[in-house]
């Protein structure tokens, strides 16, 4: 059985790393949008104003919300905050 201690550096270190992996995601959202394109496609990247930091792909979602319905749908998201 795991001390008291045992189990709260347990919940410390997996906390950490959960940090560490929301920041890893940031700071590919802030570098994506850096360069206004879509990693997944290469297409714009806009700003969804309904979250703050949230940024889609502009051929997100279904025919007629993204930028092009003639071209497919791309799925690339995230949030720089
Ligand atoms: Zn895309």
């Amino acid at each position: 059985m795991p001390t008291a201690a045992q189990k709260r550096a347990e919940t410390i270190r997996a906390r950490r790393a959960q940090q560490a992996r929301m920041q890893a995601s940031i700071d590919a959202v802030k570098a994506a949008v850096a360069t206004g394109k879509c990693p997944d496609c290469g297409r714009a990247i806009k700003r969804n104003n309904a979250l703050a930091g949230w940024y889609q792909c502009t051929q997100f979602g279904a025919e007629g919300f993204r930028a092009d319905a003639s071209q497919p749908a791309c799925n690339w998201q995230g949030f720089t905050e």
